[in-house]
């Protein structure tokens, strides 16, 4: 500890008097009225334009934990980095928490939720730590800090600002008046009392106590060009004042976690429990090895990749919540819960590394979730993915919604056979694109029978219930000698220019009768 600043140059060193007490933040932001065993969480991402996957699994990871607890999510806004500020970023955020429906907190009362708002907080604990002199103004500058940071270098000593290294950590009132005098605006630092031959212990809610080297680095708490603070800074000043229970956040932070058990534990707060998720990896295409999903080189690594192909929400859910809570797929399967919301997620049991992003997996559960839903969600959520993303589906669509809700409704809503050839919503109309005639492709390949379907236009009756349809099949495929089947398959080449389709009698009745006679004479005449 060093010898606290004055209230006068506290105020002239953070540009202005601080507005809060301790106590009165303390009563501002009281503890929350929640029952026992309630999760407080928040997701907290900075505005970068770019929602990544891995954000989504640990947004899922947040909303659960409060959900299923009775507490409360908050979004967090993490925007004091202004350099890397970027148009719209914000947008991005909320609209992904909408889409996957993580609703959060939005009544303020331990907001505001974006941290440039939150100045006025920041600005007052540090002024309580310049006081106490836990903290401290540095007006060393960027070319001091590199030069100190070469000769650590070349010495051979960790890089940083600490001890020896750290020039202002003891400066004294009327230096810092000189300089302030001088127009100079300082960084505020943490005076750091740790030393890295203590080990500190720090309690991660899935790895247990974790024992570090104790931080004795003096970061900087709130930055000289913005007077906006650092993340460590932010982190504890809004996880305090915001009543976070459990901090849920990638393992990048792993390495910091002394430095924050140590700033929770110098001002006497209670500190969350972490979870630090493990990084989402892939299996790299070319070495075959398993890497980290990359922002830069992975489209997958961006969830918009996903909506705009137009996976299920759901599914990514179901996905991404069986990675985090491991027995959700077997309960899911036997049938004992219905949903994600309905199965515990446990913290302990949320995996530490070695998280991978399987695309078959994924598709396991989009095929085994688009297999049951009712037709009319079905054709709703295929109609709001091309209003969305392919003005011509859109268009198509627009023209007869009956004609998509009757193609959709073949082979479904029978528990018996659930049909599993959907897997997005794109592809759902890709699977079904030949009924519409601009879409329809003729098979070059497959060699009709031109007999076979002449004899079937000859009968062909769209009034004929199944049993007399197949009765008029079967009666032509004795006529020619050929088997069932063949006829069937005649047909539905014709019809569809594919070999594999649904219920050929249900395709008829979709298409009608003069969409089925026209492909048919098509064919016969091509
Ligand atoms: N803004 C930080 C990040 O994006 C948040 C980490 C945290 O959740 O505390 O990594």
């Amino acid at each position: 500890m060093r010898k606290g600043l004055s209230a006068d140059l506290i105020s002239r060193v953070l540009g202005g008097a601080p507005k809060y007490t301790l106590a009165e933040l303390e009563a501002k932001y009281p503890p929350r009225d929640l029952p026992d065993g309630a999760f407080v969480t928040r997701f907290a991402p900075s505005p970068t334009g770019y929602m990544h996957i891995g954000g989504v699994y640990q947004a899922l990871i947040d909303y659960k934990l409060a959900q299923q607890s009775g507490g409360v999510f908050m979004l967090r806004i993490e925007d004091t980095d202004t350099k890397r500020e970027v148009k719209d970023a914000v947008k991005v955020i909320e609209d992904s928490m909408h889409r996957f429906g993580f609703e959060y907190d939005d009544k303020e009362q331990y907001g505001p939720y974006f941290q440039s708002e939150r100045k006025d907080i920041y600005h007052s604990i540090a002024a309580d730590l310049l006081a106490r002199g836990l903290a401290y103004p540095c007006f060393l500058t960027a070319e001091e800090m590199e030069k100190i940071r070469e000769n650590q270098k070349a010495a051979g000593f960790p890089t940083g600002i600490y001890g020896e290294f750290a020039r202002d950590r003891d400066i004294s009132e009327e230096e810092i008046v000189r300089h302030l005098d001088a127009g100079e605006v300082p960084s505020i630092r943490l005076y750091s009392m740790g030393n890295p031959e203590n080990k500190i212990f720090c309690k991660d809610a899935v790895r247990g106590s974790i024992g570090f080297p104790e931080n004795n680095e003096d970061i900087v708490l709130i930055k000289s060009n913005d007077g906006l603070p650092t993340y460590h800074f932010a982190h504890l000043c809004d996880d305090h004042f915001m009543r976070t229970t459990h901090v849920v956040r990638g393992e990048e932070w792993l390495p910091s976690f002394p430095l924050h058990t140590q700033l929770f534990r110098m001002m006497g707060w209670q500190q969350p429990l972490y979870i630090h998720t493990a990084t989402i990896d892939k299996i790299d295409p070319e070495t075959g090895k398993q890497r980290k999903l990359s922002k830069r080189h992975d489209p997958e690594a961006n969830v918009v990749f996903f909506l705009a192909d137009g996976w299920p929400v759901k599914a990514i859910i179901d996905y991404l919540g069986n990675i985090a809570a491991s027995g959700y797929e077997e309960a899911k399967v036997k049938g004992q819960v219905k949903s994600f919301w309905d199965f515990e997620l446990r913290p302990k049991k949320i995996p530490m590394s070695g998280v991978l992003f399987d695309m078959k997996k994924l598709e396991w559960w989009a095929k085994e979730y688009i297999g049951t839903l009712p037709v009319d969600e079905l054709v709703k959520y295929v109609r709001d993915w091309a209003n969305e993303y392919d003005a011509q589906w859109a268009a198509r669509i627009a023209i007869s919604p009956e004609y998509l809700k009757n193609i959709l409704a073949i082979e479904r809503d029978n528990p018996k056979r659930i049909r599993k050839d959907f897997i997005t919503w794109k592809q759902t109309l890709q699977e079904v694109s030949y009924f519409w005639d601009d879409l329809y492709v003729p098979n070059a390949e497959y060699e009709f029978n031109k007999d076979v379907l002449n004899a079937f236009l000859e009968n062909f009756d769209i009034c004929d219930d199944k049993d007399a349809w197949w009765a008029k099949i079967v009666e032509i495929a004795n006529r020619f000698g050929v088997k069932n089947g063949d006829v069937a398959m005649n047909l539905r080449v014709a019809l569809s220019g594919r070999t594999n389709t649904p219920d050929l009698y249900s395709i008829m009745q979709v298409m009608g009768k003069d969409r089925v006679i026209g492909r048919i004479k098509d064919i016969i005449n091509g």
